[in-house]
């Protein structure tokens, strides 16, 4: 049976570096093409963990050395990680659909989302970005302004507030493009966060977590099933411990309760669980599934990942 998809790449379906993109994006495409060869439509949405600190990073060097060169707002490099990670993307799918015989037009979207510039998010930026730097590496870089928090052990990193998605500016033309059949690559990095100001929507300093703007985008194109992709095959309670115990269902009100005992870690389980309870619980015959990409064509059977709702 067809369905309408919202497929949310995690960061190894990209890579982490310029090189290991370039092979990846293969892989990824040919399991996309898979399942819209399958018959399903699907909307893909994507993270820019590693491409946002790059571009971030690469401007700030460049200010270092050249007087006039700008260091850019975060909600440019976000801008920019879209049209960089879409380009690549539209670039494989398009080959591996035309390989498989389908010829249907893939485009990258650039996507705003609106966030609240009240948000507390924003008094705390949690989010790490770009690479690790030394104490007084990251000490100069506090001088400068810049919000650094120590990553579990392995250095100093640059912190971004992540506020909560409100709305996708853009969600009227993913759905004209969805329901015409075409293959939409849209919400890159959680998309560009801006505030609203009457008319005027204005970048803000921050990047929306993927998994929640997918999850609310998913909801704003009636799509039937929110597919969140990732490195794990289910998710588990009591990850990483003796009594570790993997999920193939997750209903509801077991998974407000899973959360509530902190059973996903912060800033990489729980945003999917909490993204995958809030899409399934929008309205009856939504599901969402959280497995890894090469399960999805098993997963969307039935046969594996967790299935929650
Ligand atoms: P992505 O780039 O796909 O968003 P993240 O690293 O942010 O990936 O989040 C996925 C990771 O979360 C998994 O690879 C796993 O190591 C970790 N994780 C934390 N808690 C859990 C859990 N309860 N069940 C499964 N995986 C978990
Ligand atoms: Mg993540």
């Amino acid at each position: 049976m067809s369905k309408r998809i919202v497929l949310a790449l995690g960061g190894n379906a990209l890579g982490a570096d310029l090189a290991e993109q370039m092979v990846a994006v293969q892989s990824t495409s040919n399991a996309i093409a898979d399942l819209v060869e399958q018959g399903h439509h699907v909307v893909i949405t994507h993270g820019n963990g590693p491409q946002v600190g790059m571009i971030q990073m690469a401007f700030e060097a460049a200010s270092m050395t050249y007087a006039h060169s700008p260091v850019l707002p975060m909600s440019v490099c976000v801008a920019l990680s879209q049209g960089y990670i879409g380009y690549d993307l539209q670039n494989a799918l398009h080959e591996a659909l035309l390989n498989r015989g389908i010829d249907k037009p893939v485009a990258t979207l650039i996507t705003q989302v609106e966030v609240d510039e009240n948000d507390p998010a924003f008094a705390d930026p949690t989010k790490p970005i770009g690479s690790f730097f030394s104490k007084e590496e990251a000490d100069a870089m506090v001088a400068k302004g810049a919000h650094m928090k120590e990553d579990a052990g392995r250095g100093w990193r640059r912190v971004v507030a992540s506020p909560q998605p409100i709305d996708v500016i853009e969600k009227k033309t993913v759905r004209l493009m969805f329901d015409a059949g075409q293959v939409v690559i849209t919400v890159g990095g959680g998309g560009i966060p801006v505030t609203r100001h009457g008319h005027h929507l204005k970048g803000a300093s921050a990047v929306v977590d993927k998994d929640l703007a997918s999850a609310k985008l998913a909801e704003m194109i009636d799509a039937d099933l929110l597919i969140i992709l990732t490195a794990v095959e289910k998710v588990a309670l009591n990850f990483r411990k003796p009594n570790q115990q993997w999920l193939d269902r997750l209903s509801i009100e077991d998974g407000e309760r899973y959360l509530a005992e902190g059973h996903f870690a912060e800033g990489s389980m729980r945003p999917k669980v909490e993204s995958a309870l809030s899409f399934a619980s929008s309205k009856p015959g939504r599901q969402a599934l959280i497995t890894m990409l090469s399960k999805a064509r098993e997963g969307i059977e039935g046969k594996t990942g967790t299935v929650v709702g």
